[in-house]
């Protein structure tokens, strides 16, 4: 019985040339044009062995063998590729696809019948193993749903794939990175609540639920309850702490009536990486879950790990070193170690020093309407006005995205006033101006010193906090000193 070849190729020309030598020497061909039609023919045709250009519109040769390669009933036919060039690069695809062989395109046509020959001998293909290829067909839609879901799921993973790799532009702006992954996530999953953790290598930071509700307003202890029952089944990789939500896109409408029993599924996955709890992601429905719409969540969680892997370690990178790397100011990390000595010092030997945390106004506006290189850019110039209105003894750091803070040693409250002022004053009248786009942006501050009741560095952190959001709730622009 002649052994029966799929031939694959788009060149019309170099189809009809292959397929003739090849009928003309005894083999029964059949043909395709791309890699999808050939991969519906390999159920029908059942062949002994699939000869592939690789190259080719709709799914190339390495994707069909892929494909052919991936499913029990049609791995074991043997596949030759032919690339055009004799490309290192085209046989390592060819083998990582599974190919058998992978001949050059320029090869004379005794040489790839010797070779068709062979391959055909050491893999063959049985009639058994045929039969229940063909059963496994039993209709021509079949093959045509197989592709078309093959096709769905390619198609998926490059969107997907696309889509998380844009993400990863925001891995130094976290509330951001959240944003737009709830965008991501709840145009893939239907939900009620979704959350995302992610975990940090530093041990100070606090560890944030993000949720996304949709819009909807959910109650102060349903948030709290999903983040409880989340941070319950972190614990199980990981000793958490001080464990806060925060909840982004919630809008404030009519609150939910529902309560936190009425969930009826959710998904927590906690991402796992080199033994690391480095992050976790939930879900809750008031729907059963339909799992059928899950197809693709094996690839969205494969994806959302990566994203996962480069913010821990961004984050672990930023954690090691000293300075913040988009300002130069000292980091979050040196500022806990500098508020602690700071701190320390003036307990042993009484003196004062002051602090005050600076945020900037309507930062979110500024990204909104000019970008986040123009945000960038307009961090880096406070940092530069900072260095310049404060004494080289002053500490400066970068306590958040948006907020800075100074550290003023020997300096009390009355002293710390003066350029503080002065600072506020410089960003109001700076002209802001990058690539030809000018801005005004202003600063508010809040102001605090080591009052003698204050027991730990927390405290004082707490009461320049509680200025800061008196002087944003007083109109903005401007300094407030915490009152005792
Ligand atoms: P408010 O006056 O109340 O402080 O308003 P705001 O818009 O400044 O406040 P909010 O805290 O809502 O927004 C802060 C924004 O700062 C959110 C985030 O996108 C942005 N941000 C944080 N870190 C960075 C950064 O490193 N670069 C840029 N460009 N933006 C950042
Ligand atoms: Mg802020
Ligand atoms: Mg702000």
């Amino acid at each position: 019985m002649a052994s029966k070849i799929l031939l694959v190729e788009d060149s019309e020309t170099q189809l009809k040339f292959l397929q003739e030598g090849l009928a003309q020497n005894g083999f029964e061909v059949e043909t395709a044009m791309n890699g999808a039609e050939a991969y519906k023919k390999v159920y029908s045709f059942l062949p002994d062995i699939i000869v592939s250009d690789i190259m080719m519109p709709v799914i190339d040769g390495y994707q069909l063998c892929r494909m052919i390669k991936n499913v029990d009933e049609t791995k074991k036919i043997p596949i030759i590729l032919l690339t055009v060039l004799d490309k290192k690069i085209d046989g390592f695809w060819g083998k990582k696809a599974g190919a058998q062989l992978f001949l050059s395109k320029s090869i004379d046509l005794k040489e790839l019948i010797d070779n068709i020959n062979s391959t055909i001998r050491r893999y063959p293909v049985s009639e058994e193993y045929k039969q229940t290829l063909a059963s496994s067909a039993d209709s021509d839609d079949s093959a045509q749903l197989r592709l078309n879901n093959i096709l769905n799921d390619l198609l998926m993973k490059s969107v997907f794939s696309n889509e998380f790799r844009n993400l990863s532009d925001f891995l130094n702006y976290e509330r951001v990175l959240v944003e737009k992954l709830f965008s991501l996530l709840s145009s893939f999953v239907e939900y009620n609540a979704a959350g995302v953790y992610f975990a940090s290598p530093d041990d100070y930071s606090e560890n944030i639920l993000y949720l996304d509700t949709l819009g909807r307003n959910l109650s102060k202890n349903l948030l709290s309850d999903i983040s409880y029952d989340f941070f319950r089944k972190m614990e199980e990789h990981k000793v958490i702490n001080d464990s806060k939500f925060e909840v982004v896109r919630m809008l404030l409408g009519k609150e939910v009536d529902f309560q936190f029993g009425d969930f009826t599924s959710k998904i927590i996955i906690p991402m796992i990486f080199d033994k690391k709890l480095i992050g976790g992601i939930c879900f809750y429905t008031r729907q059963d879950i339909d799992y059928s719409s899950f197809r693709f969540f094996d690839i969205m969680i494969s994806e959302l790990l990566t994203i996962f892997k480069m913010k821990y370690q961004y984050t672990e990178k930023e954690f090691m070193s000293v300075l913040d790397g988009l300002t130069g100011l000292y980091n979050r990390r040196q500022f806990e170690i500098g508020l602690e000595q700071e701190h320390n010092r003036t307990k042993r030997h009484p003196s004062d020093f002051s602090l005050a945390l600076l945020d900037i106004d309507f930062f979110k506006r500024v990204n909104d309407t000019y970008g986040h290189q123009y945000g960038d850019y307009v961090l880096k110039t406070i940092a530069e006005l900072m260095k310049k209105s404060f004494r080289k003894t002053d500490l400066l750091y970068r306590y958040g995205g948006e907020e800075l803070v100074i550290i003023m040693p020997e300096t009390n409250i009355e002293g710390a006033i003066i350029p503080v002022q002065r600072l506020r004053r410089m960003i109001e009248d700076y002209d802001f101006n990058y690539n030809g786009i000018r801005a005004k942006v202003t600063v508010s501050i809040g102001l605090t010193m080591n009052y003698q009741n204050f027991a730990t560095p927390a405290d004082i952190i707490k009461s320049a906090d509680e200025a800061l959001y008196k002087a944003k709730e007083s109109g903005r622009n401007k300094v407030i000193l915490y009152e005792q």
